[in-house]
């Protein structure tokens, strides 16, 4: 096999350069492990293949055109192609490319953008973020999280304290804490996890959780009053810190009922316990604010946040420390044993610096709340006449579709019909990337995407459910 052209160095492929795709998939399967994979099928079919993106869509190797309704993985918000951050990493990478935060040093980018970071963060009664702590990822921010809170406790002389409460179905990254934190039954299946001193309650899904009668209020008070339960059932004095994403992205975009965040907060200061807001895919725009929390009235004493603080550049990821948290570490800390090489990435800092500037000067967050948001939202009630759709709901500018197999009843179809990789294997072949958790269908496009782009968005998104619905009909799994 000729691999001279897949291996070039990257400035020597031109944008339009054909490829082998062929050749390109034999060498992927025969040399790269790709993340939440089935490495043995993937080796049999192949990956399709993602070679360049602008705005909107990326193309693949084939040459087709893909709407990207996901921003890659929840991360593209400010779009593909956008020069200012290519040149931000440029100018960086020549004035200084590395150099570490260890032992007293810093840099001007890793500086600048921890405060342009406590700037944006609003303080919730009078309770402020002035500090950031950096890693390169979310699965890191959340292992920083696990240690700053056992140290906080340490350092209180509550040492008992320890353990961390998530949900199930949660996202909270895949390193041994991230993965423990997050309650995905598969992820635990897998190398003996949770790790220690971790707990879960259930989710906030009305439509799976809901009792016949039940009012959407009322269940999310019941959903919130899971975590007092656990707390109580725990030992008051053991629990360390609540945990959990404003909406869960992964899980399915589940968007909590309104009374739900009031009544947890009422819990974690009734119990004096820390709240930890993961904002790994809802902060920098993506609820039509810079950070999650302002939108649903909460205060967490820590902020998990990655992805879009770059729009995905380079990885950059961090925790933003509130006041209560910051002033022990400060005050009573000593050395804090914790830290990445790449924290504070003078490089990473810098795209991300330009890509909050280009944000704050495009105005993301306030098009979503105000303009493209509730747009997104008046053209996803349309998809509720749709018979395969049970529920249609958008949250900021994302949204869940879940697939039913009887309007009427909502009853679901049997998982192992795979109804929402069918639906999700034609929007690939359409030219639209959607994604399936079980049937429920989610997207989170970047932020740039205007009207008319909704507008051809939907038409791809319904065509994709009129063809999943004809091969349910077809195949006599539907009536
Ligand atoms: N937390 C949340 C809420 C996430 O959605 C993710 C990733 N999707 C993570 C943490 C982990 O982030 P990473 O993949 O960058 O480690």
């Amino acid at each position: 096999m000729n691999t001279s052209n897949i291996i070039a160095p990257p400035a020597l492929v031109k944008r339009d350069q054909k490829h082998d795709t062929k050749a390109i998939q034999k060498l992927d399967s025969a040399h790269y492990f790709h993340p939440f994979t089935d490495l043995g099928d993937s080796a049999q079919h192949g990956s399709r293949v993602i070679t360049r993106a602008d705005n909107i869509y990326v193309w693949d190797s084939e040459g087709n055109k893909i709407l990207d309704a996901m921003s890659g993985l929840w991360c593209v918000n400010a779009g593909y192609g956008r020069k200012e951050l290519a040149d931000a990493a440029y100018q960086q990478m020549m004035t200084l490319p590395f150099y570490n935060s260890f032992f007293q040093t810093t840099n001007v980018p890793a500086v600048q953008l921890a405060a342009k970071l406590s700037s944006l963060a609003p303080s919730v009664d009078g309770r402020k973020f002035d500090h950031v702590f950096f890693s390169s990822s979310g699965s890191e921010s959340n292992d920083t999280n696990v240690r700053m809170v056992r140290r906080y406790w340490d350092l209180l002389e509550q040492p008992q304290r320890k353990i961390i409460i998530s949900r199930q179905n949660a996202y909270h990254g895949s390193t041994m804490a991230g993965a423990s934190l997050g309650g995905m039954s598969g992820m635990h299946a897998q190398g003996d996890l949770p790790i220690p001193n971790i707990a879960h309650i259930e989710q906030p899904y009305y439509f799976e959780n809901g009792q016949p009668g039940e009012s959407k209020a009322d269940f999310g008070l019941r959903a919130a009053r899971w975590l007092e339960e656990k707390i109580l059932e725990l030992g008051a004095d053991k629990v360390a810190a609540f945990i959990a994403e404003p909406v869960q992205g992964a899980g399915g975009v589940i968007v909590p009922p309104d009374t739900y965040w009031p009544e947890i907060q009422r819990i974690v200061d009734k119990y004096g316990i820390l709240l930890i807001s993961d904002e790994v895919i809802y902060a920098f725009g993506r609820l039509g604010h810079w950070f999650a929390y302002e939108k649903y009235g909460y205060k967490p004493d820590l902020v998990t946040f990655a992805k879009a603080v770059t729009s995905g550049y380079i990885p950059l990821g961090g925790v933003m420390v509130g006041d209560r948290v910051a002033k022990v570490l400060i005050e009573k800390g000593g050395e804090f044993n914790h830290g990445y090489t790449y924290s504070g990435h003078p490089v990473a800092c810098a795209v991300a610096l330009a890509n909050l500037e280009l944000m704050e000067r495009e105005n993301l967050p306030g098009r979503v709340k105000d303009d493209i948001g509730p747009y997104l939202a008046e053209r996803f009630e349309e998809l509720d006449a749709h018979p395969l759709v049970g529920l249609a709901e958008t949250v900021g500018f994302s949204a869940g579709l879940v697939l039913v197999k009887n309007k009427a009843t909502q009853e679901m179809f049997d998982p192992a019909l795979g109804v929402g990789m069918m639906c999700r294997n034609h929007c690939f072949n359409n030219g639209l990337i959607m994604r399936a958790v079980g049937d429920r269908m989610i997207i989170a496009p970047p932020l740039v995407m205007t009207r008319a782009q909704i507008d051809d968005m939907m038409v791809l998104i319904r065509r994709c459910l009129d063809a999943t619905l004809d091969d349910l009909r077809a195949d006599g799994k539907l009536a």
